[in-house]
């Protein structure tokens, strides 16, 4: 009976997605563009190039910082925050045994800085690997608080989108990841920006939707520079048929089916 529930529920996402959600991608788009307030991308990573001279490492951590989520076995959920006119991603850790992968990692703040060496002193691991699922400032600046050793992947359409210094640190993605259990692919869903990408964990049915698929049937925006609305329609379409049970976003609340 519970595993009918679930099915039941399952469907009832994948039907949200494709047929409520596809649909509604171009009115929800008019009505963004009427929105007078969204700053250009552009601006914000105007913003970004000058902020990153000015980061300072921090040093280790201060109490107040906010503790992480597990949300599935060996997940576990660094929420995102926004402030002031400043904007940092959720961040997800996979953890085997003392090893941890970052899916993305923040933008490059303080607070960002913070919070992630917390949670990696909490999880008691190192970060093996950055895998960013676009190349916004939002979620790729927190790689200025990791080693520069540290390994970050981005998908190549994407690059443009890196300024400054860390630019060197960028690998391109491949189609597979491989991390103790944890068999990632690498979809790309482009629409939010050229180079984004999902990260489908088809066996545990865990997905990792970047900016592209939020809670509640929400979508990333395409009005920012390299958007685009039909490839936003067809990367959702690919997200409905795969039945997820678990959503990662980019940013806000993760879901569960
Ligand atoms: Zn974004």
């Amino acid at each position: 009976m519970r595993a009918l529930r679930k099915t039941a529920v399952l469907l009832r996402a994948v039907r949200l997605l494709q047929e409520e959600v596809v649909p509604r991608v171009p009115e929800v788009q008019q009505e963004r563009d009427e929105d007078e307030a969204p700053r250009h991308m552009q601006d914000v990573l105007d913003e970004f190039e000058k902020t990153q001279k000015l980061f300072v490492r921090v040093k280790p951590l201060q109490e107040g910082v906010r503790v992480l989520e597990k949300v599935a076995p060996g997940v576990f959920f660094l929420r995102g925050w926004e402030a002031f006119d400043n904007i940092s991603s959720n961040c997800f850790f996979l953890k085997n045994k003392g090893s941890l992968l970052l899916i993305d990692c923040g933008n490059l703040s303080e607070q960002t800085a913070k919070e992630l060496n917390a949670a990696i002193k909490e999880l008691k691991g190192a970060v093996k690997a950055v895998y960013c699922t676009h190349g916004h400032y939002d979620h790729v600046g927190g790689i200025k608080a990791l080693p520069s050793k540290t390994p970050v992947f981005l998908s190549e359409k994407d690059f443009y989108l890196i300024h400054g210094e860390g630019k060197a640190r960028f690998k391109p993605l491949k189609k597979k990841i491989v991390f103790g259990s944890f068999a990632l692919s690498v979809l790309p869903t482009p629409g939010h920006t050229p180079g984004s990408v999902c990260f489908w964990e088809a066996r545990k049915k865990i997905l990792f939707s970047g900016d592209t698929l939020f809670a509640a049937g929400a979508f990333g925006r395409t009005d920012f520079e390299g958007g685009d609305q039909r490839a936003m329609e067809r990367s959702l379409k690919t997200l409905g048929g795969l039945g997820w049970r678990v959503l990662l976003p980019g940013h806000d609340d993760v879901e569960r089916a």
